[in-house]
């Protein structure tokens, strides 16, 4: 982003976008269809060697999703970025041309439930595996690599919040591992945020949070910093060997510094199909254009409500690393100097059975299994979204059954704390 003029707010509007060349539209056109005319044989034939770019079918490239991935990719600094179909969606096609059968990755302990689960079992069908780690802990990172061991990935601010990752540090290790580090920035944004800056090598969203930002379409993106060398060592061939999925081509020697991105097109959308669809980009795309505006509101919201949270009697401990009492604050004001985010938990005197009640009790929150919503949303995750994980899982994960996390919304905030007081109120009594 330095050497680019424009400042976050003017980029979140118009990167990637232009009027449209055929009618003059100035917002982004939904462009609903999923194949395009060639211009004649040898135009066909170039867009299949990928010689020529442009769009040929919709699973690979579609002109609204472009816009997308060209809108992320400049927000966060990176040289090109694949959307996807969800934020899982996404971690499976960051670590597809990474990884082959018997490989792993090492990940941090503090992740959303979804990942771990997905890391702990499902990878393990593509013959994958991860070994979980405390990111705290930079000699265990050290430690856990073998060589096997692909990638090294963490969330930057961490769900179910509080904890937030000293990126410059985790990927100090990676480097010296010569290994790329990818980090899941859902919960932070590149507004608060880009993980690229402070030595990732790709990082994927979950778009349907706060990118989206309002709770209404489900997508995912990989960004590629293009700063990784998949050529200095043998560990990644489909990058750095002739790729057999498309005739021999050596993505890293052709396409430089974009070889993460059009493998991700080029074979992982094409053969593991998903795509984002249009639609939900135009949505995605409206959302981005209010980020720093949300994310600003989001934030103080957050604050106003976890020290509201802090000083009241009813409640236990509230883990939001933007209060002077978290252990995290020192590491917030160094790398997250516009805020730590607007997700945390607390931990509510009477245990699980005060926090079911807590849930049932509010009005303005919405109990739904989502964050990063203009809406207030509440959980009890060690009975919803950390609920496969075993209890030591959830305690490592900041899940624990005594713990509620808030999504704090942009509604006005003391109307967030009148509904928390009254549902502590019927939950504690
Ligand atoms: C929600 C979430 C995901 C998964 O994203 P989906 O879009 O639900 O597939 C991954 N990481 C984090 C941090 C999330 O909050």
């Amino acid at each position: 982003m330095s050497e680019n003029p424009y400042g976050f707010d003017t980029l979140q509007i118009h990167a990637g976008a232009r009027p449209d060349p055929a009618t003059g539209a100035r917002q982004t056109p939904i462009y609903q269809t999923t194949a395009y005319v060639f211009r004649d044989a040898d135009h066909a034939a170039a867009l299949f060697n990928l010689q020529e770019v442009g769009f040929i079918y919709s699973r690979l490239t579609n002109p609204t999703v472009a816009v997308l991935q060209e809108r992320i990719a400049t927000l966060e600094g990176g040289v090109g970025a694949v959307a996807c179909s969800s934020g899982h969606a996404a971690q499976i096609m960051a670590l597809f041309p990474l990884m082959r059968p018997s490989d792993n990755v090492v990940v941090s302990t503090r992740l959303y439930g979804g990942s771990i689960t997905q890391f702990s079992h499902t990878i393990k069908r593509f013959g994958w595996s991860a070994t979980f780690v405390d990111f705290d802990d930079l000699d265990a990172i050290k430690a856990a690599a073998d060589d096997k061991t692909k990638a090294i990935f963490c969330e930057s601010i961490s769900n179910p919040g509080g904890y937030l990752t000293d990126i410059p540090a985790v990927s100090a290790v990676a480097d010296a591992l010569g290994l790329p580090l990818i980090v899941d920035n859902t919960l932070a944004t590149p507004y608060l945020c880009r993980p690229i800056e402070q030595g990732a090598t790709l990082v994927v969203h979950s778009t349907t949070k706060y990118l989206t930002g309002n709770g209404t379409v489900m997508g995912g993106a990989v960004v590629d910093s293009g700063n990784f060398d998949w050529s200095a060592s043998d560990k990644f061939p489909s990058l750095s060997q002739p790729e057999p999925a498309y005739h021999g081509m050596t993505f890293h020697e052709t396409f430089g510094a974009l070889a993460f991105t059009f493998h991700g097109i080029a074979i992982g959308l094409r053969d593991l199909g998903m795509t984002l669809n249009p639609q939900a980009a135009h949505y995605t795309l409206m959302g981005i254009e209010t980020l720093s505006l949300r994310m600003e509101r989001h934030v103080e919201n957050a604050l106003t409500v976890a020290t509201w949270l802090e000083n009241d009697p009813r409640v236990d401990f509230v883990t939001y690393a933007g209060l002077a009492s978290s252990p995290y604050s020192g590491r917030a004001k160094a790398l997250y100097p516009n805020g730590a985010g607007a997700l945390f938990t607390f931990a509510v005197k009477g245990g699980y059975e005060a926090c079911v009640k807590l849930v049932d009790s509010v009005q303005i929150f919405s109990h739904v299994a989502n964050i990063g919503d203009t809406r207030s949303l509440i959980i009890h995750s060690a009975s919803t979204t950390h609920r496969q994980l075993t209890p030591e899982q959830q305690e490592a994960a900041g899940a624990a059954i005594n713990v509620v996390r808030l999504s704090i919304g942009t509604e006005t905030v003391g109307d967030l704390i009148c509904d928390l007081d009254q549902a502590l109120s019927a939950a504690t009594k």
